[in-house]
């Protein structure tokens, strides 16, 4: 590897080209007849002078230099690396769904229309829920619509609120979302089961709570087995239960967000359902809601006319407004409806039931080991403690690292915080026991590894194009330009 240029911008050589075009024969514009001046470059673009194959190697070398799921086992908790079936891809790329432009008529783009209708149609029934709305972009502006249609509803209902409890294990964006809609969080505890403390939540009820927002299972992988009960509670004070539905992989075809008493849920599709994630491209985050929330819905929704042509609604009595240019990420639509469509309602519920018996399998190969502090009623995931191998001189964040010079990724570490040194671990369904159980080996070995040689473990990762960074720093002043005076020397 160290052979090898690192940037295409090293390879570039003056006067290489990797394509070479006919003569024009358009007479040239001089650009100061059609540009304003200041938008005119005054010196030329420093753009890297490659050949085709060179530019081929470059990605796919790269490509190769980070974990991705096609490589390996994506153990990282509450994401839901699965495996992208590359059918999805094919299917958003045809052309009649790749090449539409958002402003073509309804005529023109039926299929398209078509789609999403069907696709809310499955999510419906995946979920119970009345209606969706296609548009958000992610989980986390699902959580922020869903709480912006809480305001509308208790604004119509003349009624003020100031809060939303969440658990205190919940995921970051929740508290975000709540702060982002205008209310404050009222924190709730978790109990020795690892669940909602309901005692704790029986306090912090009063008129002035808008609604809730719960994980389900949480994110220490736990079905919350007094669901009906915390809805119930929520609900005694006009409250609207909000779900987030990150974790929703574990349940499809066992239970439905409508039936445990959720008033509304978002589906992250580029977990559940398969869509590529993961470097901050496009996601979706549809939310579905009951049939009191269906007049707040951002517009438009897409419906169908008795003679069976789609049509775009804007006729929404209290619509919050749109939440995206156009329509959502259409091309995340696609890839969701494929892979719905390719496993059908039996496969759906089979995978459910395949996350949660690979996360239990892995669970208990690893729990001679490690700690595990809430264990009971694990679904698809399960979340470790490494306060044994801290005790002997070895961090969590030292476990992680050593992972990936065995070629896997890191579990999500140091979250959820109501685990100390916690490794939340998520195998999902699409890895076979194989690459479980090599998984598993490897962490033995790494537990092992930790009286033998503990000084060895704090040089991991070795085997990396990079060695240990400072990820505070990388996260506080990001730096992915390519620069000169950036290169490692
Ligand atoms: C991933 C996740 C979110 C946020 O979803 P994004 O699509 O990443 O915005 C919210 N809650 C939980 C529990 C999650 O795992």
């Amino acid at each position: 590897m160290a052979d090898q240029p690192l940037l295409v911008f090293d390879r570039s050589v003056p006067g290489r080209i990797g394509l070479k075009l006919p003569e024009s024969d358009v007479p040239t514009t001089d650009p100061a007849d059609v540009l304003p001046a200041h938008l005119i470059r005054k010196i030329p673009a420093e753009l890297p002078e490659v050949s085709e194959p060179e530019v081929v190697r470059h990605y796919i070398n790269l490509s190769v230099k980070n974990h991705h799921v096609d490589r390996n086992l994506y153990p990282l908790g509450s994401c839901t690396m699965k495996y992208n079936p590359k059918v999805n891809d094919t299917m958003a790329a045809l052309p009649g769904f790749s090449q539409l432009h958002p402003l073509q008529s309804e005529s023109a783009c039926q299929g398209a229309l078509a789609l999403m209708y069907e696709l809310e149609e499955e999510l419906k029934k995946i979920t119970g829920m009345s209606r969706f709305t296609l548009q958000p972009a992610a989980g986390s502006q699902g959580e922020l619509v869903g709480v912006l249609l809480m305001r509308a509803y208790h604004d119509r209902q003349g009624s003020q609120r100031r809060f939303i409890i969440i658990p205190d294990s919940a995921h970051g964006t929740n508290p975000a979302s709540v702060v982002m809609a205008g209310y404050e969080t009222l924190k709730v505890a978790t109990d020795p089961r690892g669940r909602v403390d309901l005692d704790d939540l029986r306090s912090k009820l009063s008129d002035e709570v808008a609604g809730m927002m719960l994980t389900q299972p949480n994110t220490l992988g736990l079905f919350e087995d007094e669901i009906l009960m915390i809805t119930d509670l929520i609900h005694g004070v006009d409250g609207i239960m909000y779900m987030d539905g990150a974790n929703l992989n574990a349940l499809m075809g066992l239970i439905r967000p409508v039936d445990m008493g959720f008033d509304i849920t978002h589906i992250n599709l580029h977990k559940t359902f398969s869509t590529p994630h993961g470097g901050g491209g496009p996601g979706a985050g549809p939310i579905g809601v009951v049939d009191r929330l269906i007049d707040y819905l951002p517009l438009p929704l897409v419906d169908r006319k008795s003679d069976g042509t789609y049509y775009w609604r804007y006729d929404i009595a209290d619509s919050i407004g749109r939440v995206h240019a156009f329509y959502g990420n259409f091309g995340m639509l696609v890839r969701a409806y494929t892979y719905i469509k390719s496993l059908g309602e039996e496969g759906i519920r089979s995978l459910s039931r395949r996350a949660v018996i690979n996360a239990n399998y892995l669970k208990s190969q690893l729990v001679d080991i490690f700690e595990l502090p809430y264990g009971d009623g694990t679904m698809h995931e399960f979340v470790l403690s490494g306060e044994h191998q801290k005790k002997r001189g070895v961090k969590t964040l030292d476990i992680a690292k050593t992972l990936l010079d065995y070629g896997f990724h890191a579990p999500t570490i140091y979250f959820p915080l109501v685990v100390s040194e916690a490794l939340m671990i998520e195998p999902t369904e699409s890895e076979t026991k194989a690459t479980l159980d090599h998984f598993i080996q490897v962490l033995h070995e790494i537990n092992a590894l930790v009286d033998q040689n503990p000084d060895a473990r704090l040089l991991a990762p070795r085997k990396t194009p990079v060695r240990r960074l400072d990820e505070t720093k990388a996260n506080r002043q990001l730096n992915v330009r390519w620069r000169e005076e950036n290169l490692p020397h």
